[in-house]
């Protein structure tokens, strides 16, 4: 028996995992000489792991990436037993049960590999590897000065039985801005390792390098395999790219509130915390239920975009930790009514990009930080 309460909750996030099938076909038609590695990292962007992977899957998704070895750990625990890769590893990391549970793992240095060559001693498994380079990012990955040794000790550790090295692959830092210098020099320099990974002796099943934008505007990058991550969700990686319908995404979540209050007050009142917003005559005021412990970002105070009673309005005052209040000028609602944060944007919402532009920031990180104290409610599982 289903016991969730029936009354609608406060604040709710609807995911749409039929969108995110669309996203996801519609990605792998923009990379179709390529397989499709679907990112779900940080809860997938928010959306809930375990069923937005379960949904990519069936769209076709052949790869799961995660950050974390642990949330890769949690697709296997819930189920999912096609090919995973994790790359974000700090020593001592849960390498053996990784490779136990036939997880992909990455290495971008020696240490690394090290660790793997030990787990894969203890578990008694061949591990499975993708070699990560630094082409131009400066983030995660081998420093091409590092490469040549690291590549060589890989193939040794093949040699050995312990390892197979899976993949190569690499990360761009500026992708989402067609035309940057950089991304030449990034496909130049990712050509050059997987030169050198060659004639070290690798045969690497999957080479790999797209993240969502070079997935939609880089045709040079798909190589065997794409990882696109935002886009799977349906938003744009940024504003320069596009809008989500020029490639056939839609947004996947849509965040809804219903009001905890709506009442009358005068011209000249004060609103929400340090009073930064002041009603300019008698006016109604609904209070949304929703606030920076839910993710919802403060710096949108006084900015941020909502849907109240059929009109698009805007925060007034102060985004608090549980709730905010929009001002409805004239307009009348009525306690329990439906407060769009963002979705798609075709009922007249605003969008999670417009959210972004009002607090500065960018889309992923409006989905990705909407927290664990709002129920996700799926359709189309
Ligand atoms: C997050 C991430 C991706 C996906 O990036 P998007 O811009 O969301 O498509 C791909 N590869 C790596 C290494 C990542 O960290």
């Amino acid at each position: 028996m289903n016991t969730a309460p029936r009354t609608p909750p406060r604040l709710r996030a609807e995911i749409d995992l039929d969108a995110l099938r669309g996203n996801v076909r519609a990605l792998r038609a923009r990379a179709s000489g390529a397989e499709l590695m679907a990112v779900v990292k940080a809860d997938a962007y928010g959306h809930g792991a375990l069923p937005c992977a379960r949904a990519a899957r069936q769209a076709g998704a052949s790869w799961l990436g995660t950050a974390t070895p642990e949330e890769a750990l949690a697709l296997r625990a819930g189920g999912d037993r096609g090919r995973v890769l994790c790359w974000l590893w700090t020593p001592g990391g849960p390498w053996a049960e990784a490779v136990a549970e036939d997880i992909d793992v990455s290495a971008s240095g020696r240490w690394a590999l090290d660790e793997i060559t030990a787990a894969a001693l203890r578990t008694g498994r061949t591990a499975r590897v993708h070699l990560k380079a630094d082409t131009g990012l400066g983030r995660n990955g081998c420093q091409p000065a590092d490469w040549a040794d690291l590549v060589a000790a890989a193939r040794e550790a093949e040699a050995s039985g312990l390892v197979q090295v899976t993949g190569v692959w690499s990360h761009f830092a500026c992708a989402d801005e067609p035309g940057h210098p950089s991304i030449a020099a990034q496909l130049a320099a990712f050509g050059e390792a997987l030169g050198a990974a060659e004639r070290a002796g690798l045969r690497p099943e999957v080479r790999h390098m797209a993240n969502s934008p070079a997935t939609l505007t880089l045709p040079a990058s798909h190589f065997d395999l794409v990882r696109p991550g935002v886009s799977v969700y349906g938003l744009s990686p940024s504003p320069e790219v596009g809008v989500p319908e020029d490639f056939g995404l839609r947004p996947a979540m849509t965040l809804v509130a219903a009001l905890a209050q709506v009442k009358e007050v005068p011209g000249g009142h004060g609103v929400s915390y340090g009073h930064s917003y002041t009603t300019p005559g008698p006016t109604t005021l609904a209070l949304v239920p929703a606030g920076y412990a839910d993710g919802i970002p403060r710096h949108a105070s006084n900015t941020g975009p909502v849907l109240v009673a059929g009109k698009p309005r805007t925060v007034a005052g102060r985004i608090a930790m549980d709730q905010f209040v929009v001002d409805l000028g004239g307009d009348r609602a009525a306690v329990g009514d439906e407060a769009v944060l963002f979705g798609p944007g075709d009922r007249g919402e605003p969008t999670a990009e417009d959210w972004a532009r009002a607090a500065g920031t960018i889309g992923y990180e409006i989905i990705t930080r909407i927290g664990p104290r709002v129920p996700r409610l799926y359709a189309g599982e």
